[in-house]
């Protein structure tokens, strides 16, 4: 079995405390972590403290640490079957994901944001003929990343690509349920040529690795993705050491179908948005909206495509469902599943444990249909694959439903007609509105989310600069000093 240490300033360090990781699939133990104590994240942050203070990075120039960025990935991309081998051991997911997804959308990241560093600039701004006043984009500092085990290379890479870009030092936890690949991109940058202390891995508890790591003061931004409840205590560890702080947060994403969605299209899109990555997507579609003259025609469908969606192992080429990523986070999905039977009734689709498949977490996928509005698996995000059915009464009611959530991080609208579908984009209350198509992101384009989705944005120009400070340089050119003593 492997044996991961933590990764602090260019070296692999050992610890004597380790915790073992689980493949979801065969419930067989992977490989085995460090836990980093208080002292060991004390270690990664000092040692990315003391790279950005000596200009190591931050002072190269970006086109030079582009090229690093650009090499690490193409050292993923030559080692792309390992790490798509390693991501689906690791969460669960099916091989196919992590290969046309998880690992091509990273490397892509990294070769986006060094493409991009060359190209932020400030601002020259026309104060008048006495002064001159630019503006100038500059590194932050240290950043503290966290990140959650539902796509664990992409996303740490979605933080680490601008982060590094811009000329941050970072320090990196990734969640213990699945912190393989993450760990993996230590050699990659050491082949790569990255400077000592310029990225640290540590992992451990969330509890004390991740708490002491937020907590930490020469941390100078916070930059999580994970659970709401989470991000609460990451905002307010935030607000106490007065640092900058972005959140990606949990989601209850409605899928809108108006009564000239064209149903194939309608039917493969909602399934892609609600049963990819086994419906443990922050930006899942979880609550169709459909207007009542498509209502039977749309359940319809979903079932008969539902029924033949391929459960099983995940390393099957064919597989496009795998486990949930633990027996805890399956028993919490069955639970919720439980609450739509007493509130809803039986669901028309699914809500069991598949027959044949004893060992691994894994779950039929399951769809409610006419579920209130007031029911827990309408309102809560459950980060399974469980889906709710719910008619309306024309466009009105629909939008107003699917902007009746306390998330606001992505939401789909389907329809024949594309103009009708940009018009209500304006309407809804979230980060992303796809029109026809769900889960998809772009590394050029922002994502995020609103509400109690989060703060910031990731990817894009935006997930760029929110890697940056800005500063203003002010130059007296006007004739004398300017002051009045
Ligand atoms: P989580 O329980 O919030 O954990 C996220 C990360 O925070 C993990 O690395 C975890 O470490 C760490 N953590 C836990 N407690 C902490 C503490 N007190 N201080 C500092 N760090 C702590 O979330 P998850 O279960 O991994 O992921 C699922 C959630 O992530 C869902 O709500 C989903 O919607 C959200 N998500 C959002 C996005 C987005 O872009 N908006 C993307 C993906 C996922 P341990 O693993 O060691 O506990």
């Amino acid at each position: 079995m492997k044996e991961f240490g933590l990764f602090i300033n260019n070296e692999w360090v050992q610890t004597q405390e380790t915790f073992t990781d689980i493949n979801p699939a065969t419930e067989e133990p992977l490989a085995t972590f460090a836990v980093a104590s208080k002292d060991d994240v004390d270690h990664a942050v000092m040692s990315a403290r003391r790279a950005f203070d000596s200009g190591v990075w931050s002072g190269m120039p970006a086109l030079d640490r582009g090229r690093i960025l650009r090499r690490v990935a193409d050292l993923l991309r030559e080692r792309a079957e390992d790490f798509a081998v390693a991501e689906t051991s690791d969460v669960g997911k099916p091989i196919i994901e992590s290969r046309l997804f998880d690992v091509p959308m990273t490397a892509d990241s990294l070769d986006y944001f060094a493409s991009l560093i060359a190209d932020i600039t400030g601002t020259a701004i026309p104060v008048g003929p006495d002064a001159l006043d630019y503006t100038v984009r500059e590194p932050i500092g240290v950043i503290a990343a966290i990140t959650p085990w539902n796509f664990p290379l992409a996303l740490a890479c979605r933080k680490l690509a601008p982060c590094l870009a811009a000329g941050n030092t970072a320090v990196i936890k990734p969640a213990s349920l699945a912190p393989m690949t993450t760990v993996m991109l230590g050699d990659l940058f050491l082949e790569a040529g990255i400077p000592p202390g310029v990225v640290n891995i540590v992992t451990g508890p969330g509890g004390t690795t991740g708490s002491a790591l937020i907590h930490h003061p020469a941390v100078d931004k916070l930059s999580f993705t994970g659970s709401t409840e989470i991000g609460r205590d990451v905002i307010a560890a935030a607000a106490e050491g007065i640092c900058a702080c972005s959140l990606e947060l949990g989601g209850k994403s409605p899928a809108v179908v108006l009564p000239d969605a064209r149903i194939e299209q309608t039917v493969a899109g909602i399934l892609f948005g609600a049963f990819l990555n086994q419906g443990e997507c922050c930006c899942a579609a979880t609550r169709v909206l459909v207007d009542k003259s498509m209502h039977a025609e749309l359940v319809e469908a979903l079932v008969e495509a539902t029924r033949k969606i391929k459960v099983g192992d995940p390393m099957a080429d064919d597989c496009r469902m795998g486990p949930m990523i633990s027996a805890q986070q399956r028993q919490s999905v069955l639970d919720y599943i439980a609450a739509g039977r007493a509130e809803v009734g039986e669901p028309v689709v699914g809500g069991g444990i598949p027959s044949g498949l004893d060992r691994g977490y894994f779950l039929d996928c399951t769809i409610f249909d006419n579920v209130p509005t007031t029911a827990r698996i309408y309102r809560e995000e459950i980060f399974g694959p469980v889906l709710t059915v719910t008619a309306f009464d024309g466009v009105d009611a629909l939008l107003a439903a699917a902007n009746d959530s306390a998330y606001g991080l992505a939401a789909s609208i389907w329809t024949g007609d594309a103009a009708e579908g940009l018009r209500l984009a304006a309407s809804l209350k979230a980060g992303t509105v796809w029109v026809n198509v769900h889960n998809f992101v772009y590394s050029q384009a922002p994502y995020g989310g609103m509400k109690q989705s989060g703060v910031g944005r990731e990817l894009g120009r935006e997930g760029l600069e929110a890697y940056t400070e800005v500063k203003n340089v002010i130059t007296w050119l006007g004739p004398g000093a300017f002051t009045w003593y």
